[in-house]
């Protein structure tokens, strides 16, 4: 799944080539998938973008803002899977969800193994879209600043006993952020995912902060994680400190075993040592 630093660097990659180029023709894949949610038909979609031209690409939380000029805006969104760019000549993948071909020859390709959103919305129209709509401050945000972030755990406290875990994860209270990232921001902060948001102290609070903040922006340098590929299909440079490769072996700051559990909805790895 694409989280806020794999978006941020295929929109930058998409700046590099796509600005400027002329949509030939445009398809939402050759690929029926259950959990793809569309708010076109094939051939309306195809009739609004031939013509178009690609403007700058833009993220916000989980999803990607690709302007269509004039007019319209494609949203790609909650994504699991691919997004790339195929030079001219270059076949697009067997199976797809979505494709842009451009009059160069190049194109566009979107294929997802889990879910994920596209749409194509009037410009203007596309923070109508569910889960765009009303979006919090984004981690790469100016507005998400520690006063912010204090506000928002104070809020998270009094909608109901809220973990850190939850905090992170949970009913996009940080948009962008999802199971993965939170594993590295969690053991940076050295806070264990059940722990109570009400339990925290001020400098834990301060830790935490600067985890998020950092560590977006560590992935977002590093190219991405490398358990996802960039529009080029290159791995990212950022290894991950927690995921299932660091089960049992030793954390990287104690060398206690590091120790795999399950809680809301996915498998967190932590050191019981370092993360209380
Ligand atoms: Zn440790």
């Amino acid at each position: 799944m694409f989280e806020v630093p794999e978006l941020t660097v295929i929109a930058g990659q998409m700046n590099g080539v796509l600005p400027g180029l002329t949509v030939a023709g445009g398809g939402l894949g050759n690929s029926p998938h259950k959990f793809v949610w569309y708010d076109r038909t094939p051939e309306e979609f195809a009739g609004l973008v031939v013509g178009r031209e690609v403007g700058l690409a833009r993220v916000e939380g989980k999803w990607l803002f690709l302007p269509l000029e004039p007019g319209y805006v494609l949203l790609i969104g909650e994504w699991g899977g691919r997004i790339r760019y195929h030079p001219s000549g270059e076949a697009l993948p067997a199976k797809r969800h979505l494709d842009l071909t451009f009059t160069t020859g190049a194109a566009l390709s979107a294929t997802t193994q889990m879910w994920g959103g596209v749409h194509l919305c009037e410009a203007g129209q596309e923070h109508e879209v569910k889960y765009v709509k009303d979006m919090r401050p984004t981690p790469l945000d100016e507005a998400f600043d520690r006063r912010y972030f204090g506000e928002l755990v104070v809020e998270a406290q009094q909608a109901g006993k809220r973990s850190v875990k939850g905090l992170l994860t949970q009913d996009q209270l940080i948009p962008g952020l999802g199971n993965a990232i939170a594993q590295d921001i969690m053991f940076r902060a050295r806070l264990h995912p059940r722990r109570s948001l009400a339990d925290l102290r001020e400098g834990q609070l301060d830790g935490l902060f600067a985890a998020i903040t950092g560590t977006v922006r560590d992935v977002i340098a590093a190219g991405g994680r490398s358990d996802e590929r960039d529009l080029f299909g290159r791995s990212g440079g950022y290894a991950r400190l927690m995921d299932a490769k660091a089960a049992g072996r030793p954390c990287p700051r104690c060398g206690t075993p590091v120790v795999k559990i399950s809680y809301l909805g996915g498998a967190c790895y932590l050191c019981p040592d370092c993360q209380q």
